[in-house]
């Protein structure tokens, strides 16, 4: 065959008329051809990906879930296997066909109860980015009734149709994360008094979600108008994950543990109380006791709680992780070709100044930023193709006043 008599074997087109031409074995294919197929190709995924979801999470089961948290986040041994399980859970059910038995397995939507700056929103974020699901954070304390100033709890599905770019079937299968959650406690134990706009109002709203209704969504979010058009989302398998500081909560957990000690072990010695994590005993009562209604707690019925972050865990944060902050600065320098390097005393010392200025895990980040800034100014371009930060290093970048305020902004 001469060379101009070739062509497509899809669309017929003459080589001529065709920008690039490939041969195979017995046939050819222009370009456009590639781009149509592509595309049908591109399509096809998409739909097998929105249909098979759940049946490729399930290929992770929880040891490898939890093998998978490890690898971000530090600790926090007793959350991670909760997750683990509960999650596992979630999608297991998710694969359940409505009609085998009459065995309806209750979703598994997950309370966190831990200091602020211990991992909450992390572990959340990191669910997320393993099973690959759009992840919506919220937070509990801008959400009121509807009719209040502030945001409707439909406002959360808006998020979440946003995080999934607005495809409705992965919507339905993500996560939500409500922080502050204990922000929208009751304040006071007759909730007759006044209005509690921010407070039991909003855990109705949040009831309904939680239970798996389908929701009238505005999707570009705002007060429902009558001319918008709605998005109807229905939140049955989404997974609600509620986490918060519950300040004070301590002191209910500790009333409750004293009154079963007088009552019933005043003279066993081994059951002695760790007033140091007083979390690790809480259970749903002492979160009504806080002030959640009774049906909230139920419809989030994995409890667990958070260690507080000790100074051996902070170091660890610094380093360890697969994205920690120390690997992230190193590839920062990296790129300008310069390798930087710290000392254990100087980690030792941003550690030390962490937990002396109260500034938590959070403050890990803004610490190593004040040291390294002037470097990260002045070396690139220069002839400097090192920088090992040492103790007094550290130390000479973080004045007293820098401290003072990194602890004002945290
Ligand atoms: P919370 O939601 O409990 O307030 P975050 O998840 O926002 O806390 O944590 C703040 C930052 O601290 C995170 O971005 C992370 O870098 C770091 N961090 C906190 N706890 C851990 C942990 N256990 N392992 C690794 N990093 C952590």
């Amino acid at each position: 065959m001469a060379k101009e008599e070739l062509e497509c074997s899809f669309c017929g087109r003459k080589k001529p008329e065709t920008n690039l031409l490939i041969a195979g074995l017995d046939a050819h294919i222009c370009d456009r051809c590639i781009e149509q197929a592509h595309g049908i190709v591109l399509e096809e995924s998409k739909q097998l990906e929105g249909n098979d979801i759940s049946a490729e999470l399930m290929l992770r089961k929880p040891t490898q879930i939890k093998e998978f948290l490890d690898e971000y986040i530090i600790g926090q041994e007793h959350t991670k296997r909760v997750m683990s399980v509960a999650v596992y859970n979630h999608y297991k059910r998710l694969l359940q066909s409505p009609s085998e038995d009459s065995i309806e397995i209750q979703k598994s939507n997950i309370m966190m109860v831990g200091q602020t700056g211990t991992g909450k929103t992390l572990m959340a974020k990191t669910i997320a980015r393993m099973l690959n699901v759009p992840l919506a954070i919220v937070d509990a304390t801008v959400l009121t009734e509807a009719g209040y100033v502030g945001e409707d709890v439909e406002s959360i599905l808006t998020r979440l149709l946003q995080a999934a770019d607005y495809n409705l079937e992965k919507a339905e299968k993500g996560i939500v994360f409500i922080d502050e959650i204990d922000k929208i406690a009751r304040k006071s134990d007759n909730p007759s008094i006044t209005r509690d706009v921010s407070g039991e109002g909003v855990q109705q709203a949040l009831l309904k979600l939680l239970e798996g209704t389908v929701v009238n969504v505005p999707p570009k979010g705002g007060r429902k108008h009558p001319d918008q058009k709605f998005i109807e989302v229905n939140t049955e398998n989404i997974l609600f994950i509620a986490g918060g500081a519950f300040d004070g909560i301590n002191r209910h957990i500790s009333k409750r543990l004293n009154m079963q000690q007088v009552g019933y072990s005043a003279s066993k010695a081994e059951d002695t109380v760790d007033q140091d994590n007083l979390l690790q005993y809480i259970i749903p009562k002492d979160l009504k006791d806080f002030g959640l209604i009774p049906e909230i707690i139920g419809r989030l019925p994995v409890l667990t709680y958070m260690d507080p972050l000790d100074a051996n865990t902070l170091r660890a944060i610094l380093t360890e992780p697969k994205n920690a902050i120390v690997k992230q600065y190193k590839k920062l320098f990296e790129m300008d070709d310069i390798k930087l390097s710290f000392t254990e005393g100087a980690l030792e010392y941003v550690v030390e100044k962490a937990i002396e200025y109260k500034l938590g895990a959070r403050g890990l980040r803004s610490l190593c930023e004040e040291v390294l800034t002037d470097a990260m100014f002045h070396l690139p371009g220069t002839k400097e193709k090192e920088l090992k930060v040492s103790k007094a290093y550290a130390e000479e970048k973080l004045s007293k006043t820098t401290l003072k305020k990194l602890k004002a902004v945290s």
